[in-house]
């Protein structure tokens, strides 16, 4: 599926009208689904092909506004994608390979090394696709977990095999028990049972976390503080933000010398700056969760809002439905569900720009999709 959200409208520096919530479905306008695997060769089809023609086609809408007709002209920022499409898009053939430095993630956990590779500027507009990497840090902490009564990347051995799986089933376990949490188990349909809910609970409950895992505190919450300033949407103090990065990851590799550095926590610890500083809108704001979203009202509407008596009807009813729920006009008339009450944790405005206003006071919300419902401050 490729879809369209549109996020302001700005006349000369003033912003006259700004999504309240661009992470949400209610603007996300489809513009095209179809078919097929997800593959490289068709995300590279799709943008190559269609959307990046279709942009360059783009002529200026013309309104009358009064007497006057006004000119609107159309920026579109190719922002609502994940790793995977990242790869694909960038010609990165292996997932283990850093899209923007080109390094490979045996060297990630040489920092000072990896800060001194230059980067491809032209693969910086992809940005962080911040709910994959609330999903992934917790992943990798997760990853590490299981490992760390052996301290080994992989486990080779048989002895060792055994002792990394009565572990992982152990934490498994005490997650299900004292956090409520399912984690790593498959859901029927969608993946497994590790989304942006899991991981920002996992996250949340920092304390609880380290003691199930046995993973260092302090690390926890340096990704959790680092993950709720991404997401905020607010202005962030760039060279404050790029120090607390580098010393985070140095703080992972000086715990856990082990444990090789993923590509996410690579792009998040050591260009998660530079993204930011070429961000067109602030990072948190253009997030592939409304893509996300969508991608489960479709399973949604083809259940139970089409017609089944032939394929053709079902997709018109799908694609109708997806028009209605985002239909500018209709979703500007209806009350946005209640803000939940956020409050940023210190060590998160510490990284921020204190005097600038909130970028967007009203953050992201999921009123659609109940699963990917974010609270995405704390
Ligand atoms: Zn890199």
């Amino acid at each position: 599926m490729t879809s369209i959200v549109p996020v302001k409208l700005v006349c000369e520096e003033k912003i006259i009208w700004q999504n309240p919530r661009p992470s949400s479905t209610r603007f996300c306008r489809p513009l095209r689904m179809s078919f097929e695997k997800e593959s490289a060769r068709v995300s590279v089809a799709e943008k190559k092909n269609r959307v990046e023609e279709e942009i360059r086609d783009l002529s200026c809408s013309i309104v009358l506004y009064g007497d006057n007709f006004v000119e609107v002209r159309h920026t579109l920022i190719l922002s609502m994608v994940d790793g995977k499409v990242c790869n694909a898009l960038t010609e990165t053939s292996s997932t283990q390979k850093c899209y923007l430095c080109g390094g490979m993630s045996r060297k990630f956990n040489l920092i000072g090394k990896m800060i001194e590779k230059e980067v491809k500027m032209e693969n910086l507009h992809f940005g962080l696709s911040t709910l994959h990497g609330w999903i992934r840090f917790f992943e990798c902490l997760l990853h590490l977990s299981y490992k760390l009564p052996i301290k080994k990347w992989q486990a080779r051995s048989e002895s060792d095999k055994k002792v990394v799986n009565e572990n992982k089933n152990r934490i498994i376990k005490e997650f299900r028990e004292k956090a409520g949490l399912i984690i790593d188990q498959p859901k029927p349909g969608c993946g497994n049972s590790n989304d942006g809910n899991t991981a920002r609970r996992f996250f949340q409950n920092a304390e609880l976390s380290a003691s199930i895992t046995k993973v260092d505190l302090k690390l926890i919450k340096r990704m959790h503080t680092l993950l709720v300033v991404v997401t905020s949407g607010y202005q962030i103090d760039i060279e404050k933000f790029r120090d607390f990065a580098q010393n985070t990851a140095r703080y992972c590799v000086q715990c856990y010398p082990w444990y090789n550095m993923t590509p996410t926590l690579h792009k998040f610890f050591i260009h998660g700056p530079e993204i930011i500083v070429h961000a067109l809108l602030p990072i948190g704001q253009p997030s592939e969760e409304a893509q996300e979203a969508r991608n489960k009202d479709f399973k949604r509407y083809r259940e139970h809002f089409s017609r089944k008596s032939s394929q053709t009807k079902c997709n018109e009813d799908i694609l109708k439905r997806f028009l209605v729920t985002s239909d500018p006009l209709i979703s500007s008339k209806t009350k946005l569900p209640a803000k939940k009450s956020k409050s940023l944790p210190q060590t998160a405005l510490e990284l921020l720009k204190s005097a600038a206003p909130p970028a967007n006071p009203d953050d992201d919300d999921n009123d659609e999709s109940d699963s990917t419902d974010t609270d995405d401050y704390m």
